[in-house]
């Protein structure tokens, strides 16, 4: 039987469980949501029809400060999603110890499908309905898949119109202009690279012997993909929602970066002077098949769910680094490690987002701004500090690095809940 998301998520919980000492009370008080919302968002569409779209704010835990999370824009999204999500920020906050609890948000659409105009009409319509949920105190949303810089400008400026007041702080990942931060757009990808430098210093794996596979040239994969090319990872294949493409000898990322902010579609086009022409020197696989190549480093960057025991067994880089949230199915972890693959969980590797989310949150609160030097310094020292904390937790108690960093959070969300006493 296939097990809801949630309770796939809490699995990891329950087995990090075993190595902290924690209250059962904490225990219980974390294997479910405090409190969703389900709501209808009416608009208008350009041809004067009216449609309702389905959205979802889910606000899992607020032990350690006000919840935190992106707000998806997907066909795929459901409650269930969303809820699951939300406990992963929850995680994902405690184990960079940022004062937030974890929160996520969801519609319900292919946003590929709305004009502009239905999508800004949409995303202030969200932030009608959800306005009593959310708040720079109590719930601070933020970009997640398929929603960016421009939506989430228009939910600060609803918020602060329903509010009578400019309030930058009740969202993050804004464009700079409206209180955002500088080095936001980049902070996942950037983050990620800092964890894989981090750790494959370690294992010895320099980057010029190392092949590297990614699934997702969204906003964190195709940034990773340039930020490892350009510090000498040969990176052998890429993909996004319509397929991908792999070169054994390595594919130019600039040049395929360029074509696909131009046409939308995975490409390397060399142009001289003004004749352009396409380079046909990759073979075309499909996701599947990009996860199951003999590569070094597999970095699955898109949705979750992609590493089932379906493929597990099937999977062959050494190393896996999860910038998705949720790309492996707890049962395909066991597999994976009984096949002596080492997984780097979406918790740490994928927490730069919210990591430079709150330093914008800082930013706005004190109006004092930094420099891009000074958010990615911060930034660095964030990721490398947990990096370390949890691969010397992960040695110590002889678990997974997944593990690690869950009994790494659970030690923080223990001593915030249990502080509260009979609250929780
Ligand atoms: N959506 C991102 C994540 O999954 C960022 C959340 C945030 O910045 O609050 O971590």
């Amino acid at each position: 039987m296939e097990l809801s998301l949630l309770s796939d998520a809490n699995q990891r919980l329950e087995k990090a469980l075993r190595y902290v000492l924690i209250d059962d009370d904490v225990a219980t008080r974390l294997r479910s949501p405090r409190s969703s919302l389900t709501v209808s968002i009416p608009v208008r569409m350009d041809d004067g029809s009216l449609r309702i779209f389905e959205g979802y704010r889910v606000r899992y835990d607020d032990s350690r400060g006000p919840t935190k999370g992106g707000v998806r824009f997907h066909p795929g999204v459901t409650l269930d999603e969303v809820q699951t999500l939300a406990f992963w920020m929850t995680f994902k906050c405690a184990a960079l110890n940022l004062p937030f609890g974890g929160a996520k948000g969801g519609i319900h659409l292919n946003p590929k499908d709305l004009s502009k105009f239905e999508l800004e009409r949409l995303s202030r319509g969200y932030v009608d309905a959800i306005a009593d949920f959310i708040g720079p105190d109590i719930d601070i949303p933020a970009p997640d898949v398929y929603t960016n810089p421009m939506i989430m400008g228009w939910m600060m400026d609803q918020y602060s119109i329903i509010q009578r007041r400019i309030v930058p702080s009740v969202v993050t990942g804004k464009p700079i202009s409206m209180g955002g931060s500088l080095g936001r757009e980049t902070a996942t990808a950037m983050g990620a690279f800092f964890v894989m430098q981090r750790i494959l210093q370690r294992v010895d794996q320099l980057p010029e012997d190392t092949t590297v596979a990614i699934q997702g040239f969204g906003n964190a994969g195709a940034i990773v993909a340039d930020l490892l090319h350009s510090a000498g990872y040969r990176i052998v294949a890429v993909s996004d929602s319509q397929g991908g493409i792999y070169a054994p000898d390595g594919l130019d990322i600039p040049s395929i970066k360029q074509t696909k902010e131009a046409s939308r579609r995975l490409q390397a086009v060399y142009c001289q002077g003004t004749v352009c022409s396409v380079v046909n020197d990759h073979e075309v696989i499909t996701n599947e098949q990009l996860l199951e190549l003999e590569v070094d480093v597999l970095v699955p960057a898109a949705l979750e769910n992609q590493i089932t025991v379906q493929n597990a067994e099937r999977i062959k880089a050494p190393f896996v680094f999860e910038i998705a949230n949720g790309p492996i199915t707890s049962d395909a972890d066991v597999i994976l490690e009984q096949n002596g693959i080492q997984v780097f969980p979406d918790i740490l590797v994928n927490a730069g987002g919210v990591t430079v989310s709150y330093f914008e949150w800082v930013q706005n609160r004190s109006g004092l701004y930094w420099t891009l030097d000074e958010v990615n310094r911060r930034l660095e020292r964030a990721i490398v500090t947990e990096t370390d904390n949890i691969w010397a937790i992960a040695q110590e108690l002889h678990v997974s690095m997944r593990i690690a960093a869950y009994v790494h959070a659970l030690n923080r969300l223990g001593d915030a809940i249990s502080a509260k006493g009979t609250r929780s």
